[in-house]
């Protein structure tokens, strides 16, 4: 290009061909590795703590999963990640974005639970060899739900799906634990069936910061997948928790605690009263899910894409009351 632009003016006329096409060639990006990801745009929500904002929709081939939120703690010896997002490309793309802040070593990938925007990003990280941390009933809950869920990414992600993104957590947590990032501790708690039934949390002590996982979601629309009582009474112990902050999983970061469990509390008793009501008047499951939370239809993202299939699950949990 440079030898176009040296050329004496007379010559321009018919060196633009030439000029139209160098300028062509440059816009192509230079070919990348295939492993080179672009980082995910992470914000330091805390001193050392960072958070990627998923967006707030379903996996599809644009978002490639990437509608949770997950982080990373970084220590003075090694850094832990709370979730890896919805496929291997967001995991990597976590990656990108942790080598971006540090080199040090990633320690810990701890899983909040079984859904799969929050545990198919894990294969990205197997080549730093951390220590995979998960509730005791993780590896179960994942190796039941393996077939269907790689069903679903290849369907909603349009990505060639494969066993190799199901990396089961080897280190179980079954009431309390801590790990040390190098003089910084995260507390590790496993809760009983809630939003699922294995949901851990992960309360950074040094700034307080909360990773609450879908025991917590903001804006968007709770997932009852666990159970409907045991989620209110997750509730209660959660709001024990000395945090400063919260990371939820789905929604904005909130630092009015335990305040911003409020909404989410609301929903799940209209819910519970809802769907009583309806049992104890001899009414079907159909008249439940046609009635029940419509009042916090206005108040919730993608309420019509998950407010029936709460109401189910409460229904059938309820009945045997
Ligand atoms: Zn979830």
């Amino acid at each position: 290009m440079a030898s176009i632009m040296s050329h004496p003016f007379s010559h321009l006329r018919r060196a633009g061909h030439l000029f139209v096409i160098a300028i062509a060639v440059a816009a192509i990006p230079p070919a990348c590795p295939a492993f080179a990801q672009a980082a995910l745009s992470v914000t330091e929500v805390a001193p050392g703590v960072y958070v990627y904002r998923g967006e707030h929709a379903e996996a599809n081939p644009e978002n490639d999963g990437g509608i949770a939120n997950i982080g990373f703690v970084v220590g003075t010896r090694s850094v832990a990640i709370i979730d890896t997002g919805g496929s291997p490309v967001i995991g990597t793309a976590l990656l990108s974005a942790i080598r971006e802040v540090t080199d040090r070593p990633i320690g810990y990938v701890v899983n909040t639970h079984f859904h799969p925007d929050h545990i198919l990003g894990n294969s990205a990280f197997s080549a730093e060899a951390p220590v995979f941390i998960g509730h005791a009933n993780l590896p179960a809950a994942l190796r039941a739900r393996q077939e269907s869920y790689l069903a679903r990414a290849a369907e909603t992600l349009g990505q060639d799906v494969s066993e190799a993104w199901f990396v089961l957590p080897k280190h179980l947590v079954s009431t309390r634990e801590t790990i040390d990032l190098g003089d910084r501790v995260l507390i590790l708690e496993a809760h009983p069936p809630a939003h699922t039934d294995s949901d851990l949390t992960v309360l950074d002590e040094a700034t307080g910061t909360l990773f609450a996982g879908d025991l917590v979601f903001l804006e968007r629309i709770p997932a009852v997948d666990g159970s409907v009582l045991g989620w209110l009474a997750v509730l209660d112990r959660l709001a024990e928790i000395p945090a400063r902050k919260v990371v939820p999983g789905h929604g904005p970061v909130a630092a009015a605690w335990p305040d911003a469990l409020a909404d989410e509390r609301r929903y799940l008793k209209v819910i519970v009263t809802e769907t009583r009501r309806i049992l104890a008047a001899g009414g079907t499951l159909q008249a439940a899910t046609a009635t029940v939370g419509l009042s916090e239809k206005g108040r919730w993202l993608l309420f019509d894409d998950y407010n029936a299939r709460n109401v189910t699950a409460a229904y059938t949990e309820l009945e045997w009351e």
